[in-house]
């Protein structure tokens, strides 16, 4: 499913939104939040499918990833992927541990760890949705969308939700695909081009719950 969430979307404006079925024509600039290489192989393909008309580049923008070294390796596959499918790609080298440490204390006090994990993916998509409309405000793009719809793993509706937002405060368009679908078809192809994937999300709380 492809909607066009322009900008001013109200949230609960049912007349912007177009759900002809079929993905909207649209010709904007769309900003892509590029969270790895292998989401971003189906996403890609997918956005030039749904909506040709429209230009996209990329953005690696994570600093939620931990280890550091882990944030180059997952930067390099990213930008292997970005190649083979003639992507044009930014990295922000930001990288801010302190932030999702914070939320690894405090799961170990009194917070039920549900609760604990929705508040730090809440806060984990702010920033990376914040930094990807701040940077396609800045450069003029019309628009952001993000590989991360790609993942069956994410918080989903949450994640739209948080990328609506912060589109609309930036004054563009959010462009939602739910890129679901192609999941499999995505990890398939990155193993077969030989890309690096990596067995947990990114923050220090996701490599801790991996490592038990
Ligand atoms: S589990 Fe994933 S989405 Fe949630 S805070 Fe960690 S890296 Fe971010």
């Amino acid at each position: 499913m492809s909607i066009i969430l322009p900008a001013g979307y109200a949230g609960e404006n049912e007349e912007n939104i177009d759900r002809a079925g079929q993905a909207p024509l649209y010709d904007g600039n769309v900003l892509m939040h590029i969270c790895c290489g292998p989401c971003s192989l189906f996403c890609i393909d997918e956005f030039r499918r749904l909506l040709p008309e429209a230009g996209l580049h990329g953005l690696f923008a994570n600093p939620n990833i931990h280890p550091y070294d882990e944030l180059l390796r997952r930067a390099e596959s990213c930008a292997k992927a970005a190649d083979y499918k003639h992507l044009e790609v930014d990295f922000l080298p930001d990288y801010y541990r302190a932030g999702w440490e914070y939320f690894e204390r405090s799961d170990e006090g009194t917070q039920i760890q549900g609760e604990a994990d929705e508040e730090r993916c809440s806060m984990c998509y702010s920033v990376r949705a914040e930094l990807t409309a701040e940077c396609a405000e800045r450069h003029g793009y019309d628009a952001i969308t993000s590989t991360l719809f790609v993942s069956p793993y994410q918080n989903h509706e949450l994640l739209k939700k948080i990328f609506a937002e912060k589109a609309e405060e930036h004054g563009l368009d959010f462009v939602y695909i739910d890129f679901r679908t192609g999941f499999r078809k995505g990890q398939a192809e990155a193993k077969e081009i030989g890309l690096y994937r990596q067995k947990y999300c990114g923050c220090i709380r996701s490599l801790r719950v991996k490592q038990k």
